[in-house]
């Protein structure tokens, strides 16, 4: 059967991203989008649903979905083993400044909001810049603890920068984490809480405020740009890129079932190295998939033999060449923007691609009719890493790390092909419903 294309648009992306300031969001982001093509949500401490059905779960900010429906066919449902697993992994977090737990400051005459960096910020890009508020809270519900969403969409918070003339010989400054990117929000000494005026916007008792994670986002919407409106200009790239295209795969994936069982899961933490209950190191992606088998009527025997066919796509943004710096990038590896997806391949591992892995995402990108470029970084350069290798060893599935192209890696700003994001979502939908049968 030919597999469905991808709805997924650079205006898409830009909806995506604006509406998604927080991990948190995007769970409800991509959830909303689930809901709409009848995917239902799963609570883990509830009995694992039987019947075959699209269905979804949220842990934190990380948030897995998958569909059976193929089991409907009666071609698998209690036999083993039943299709393998097609699985698109990607990461909900992006660099940013997060709100430290006693945040309320004074300094010079100046009410300031104590900042910190999360991951790998690239600490220029946060300066000068209108700053709103996301994150989530745990409020007191009597004896009980509810989860707030924040999302404050107004420019409250701005991390100025030093004037060239204060700066030694006017070259600018080393930017101190520590020092350096507390947030202006107010002037004179009347003390002010934080906290307590991020519960009066969300309507909450600042009482019953008992634990926060709270972060900044710049509030320029997403753009299109470029002369012929060929780039898009967008927060959070890294790695929204991948959960809209991911995500909308899926959609695509599921409307015409295949052998398989597709699945999508977008994990928290990644740019802080993915070890937490919810991150790429948590058994969250094992115990959902063993529970997919065990909830059709299989067993451990036909849980293994279900993981030792399945293929994981690892999806992650990739370098493309800057026009700046080409000599920061492996010559004889260029990465276009506009080119297509990109196959990472690192032989330290810090990509888990392999030749199997390479042909399988070659394949789809084939079967979905888009280019596919090829990333090696400078040997003489420390290579980032992604997901893959840790969802690879923690699962034993075959990964391949795949990715779209973009500039400004880790910036609040970040820049990428507006084709792109649809020739990577394609190729993802066509790994996630292979058009061959996969079994023999
Ligand atoms: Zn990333």
């Amino acid at each position: 059967m030919v597999p469905m294309p991808s709805t997924a648009s650079a205006a898409g992306l830009c909806n995506f991203v604006d509406v998604s300031p927080s991990p948190f969001h995007v769970c409800r982001t991509v959830s909303v989008q689930l809901e709409e093509a009848g995917f239902v949500r799963v609570e883990e401490t509830d009995a694992w649903p039987t019947e075959p059905g699209k269905y979804y779960l949220i842990r934190g900010g990380s948030l897995v979905a998958w569909s059976t429906e193929h089991d409907r066919s009666g071609r698998s449902a209690g036999s083993a083993p039943a299709g393998p697993f097609r699985i698109v992994g990607g990461h909900t977090d992006s660099p940013n400044l997060r709100v430290k737990q006693n945040p309320d400051l004074e300094s010079a005459g100046w009410q300031m909001v104590g900042l910190e960096p999360y991951g790998g910020a690239w600490l220029n890009s946060w300066l000068d810049r209108d700053l709103g508020i996301s994150g989530r809270l745990s409020v007191r519900d009597g004896s009980a603890l509810r989860e707030v969403l924040v999302k404050v969409d107004e420019p409250i918070l701005r991390v100025p920068q030093l004037a060239i003339h204060l700066s030694e010989d006017r070259k600018g400054v080393t930017l101190d984490p520590q020092r350096h990117v507390n947030a202006i929000w107010g002037v004179g000494n009347s003390p002010r809480s934080f906290i307590s005026y991020v519960a009066e916007r969300e309507g909450v008792d600042p009482k019953a405020i008992l634990g926060w994670e709270l972060m900044t986002h710049d509030l320029a919407p997403s753009s299109i740009v470029g002369v012929e409106g060929e780039l898009v200009s967008a927060p959070r790239l890294d790695n929204q890129g991948t959960c809209y295209a991911g995500t909308q795969a899926l959609l695509a994936a599921v409307q015409n079932p295949t052998d398989v069982t597709p699945v999508l899961a977008l994990f928290d933490h990644e740019e802080v190295g993915s070890m937490s209950d919810r991150g790429a190191f948590s058994d969250l992606l094992n115990t959902v998939l063993e529970r997919i088998v065990l909830g059709r009527g299989g067993g451990r025997e036909e849980f293994l033999r279900t993981m030792a066919g399945s293929i994981c796509a690892s999806g992650d943004m990739a370098h493309a060449t800057h026009p700046n710096y080409p000599d920061r990038h492996e010559p004889a590896h260029r990465i276009e923007l506009g080119g297509g997806p990109v196959l990472k391949v690192n032989q330290n591992l810090r990509y888990a691609t392999d030749s199997a892995g390479a042909g399988a995402f070659a394949l789809a990108c084939d079967q979905a009719g888009v280019p596919l470029q090829r990333y090696v970084h400078r040997a003489d350069l420390p290579c980032g890493s992604t997901i893959g290798p840790i969802t690879a060893s923690r699962t034993g599935i075959s990964t391949v790390d795949v990715g779209a192209a973009q500039l400004a890696m880790h910036s609040s700003r970040e820049l990428m092909g507006a084709s792109d994001i649809t020739a990577y979502s394609e190729a993802l939908a066509a790994f996630l419903a292979p058009a061959a049968p996969v079994r023999g």
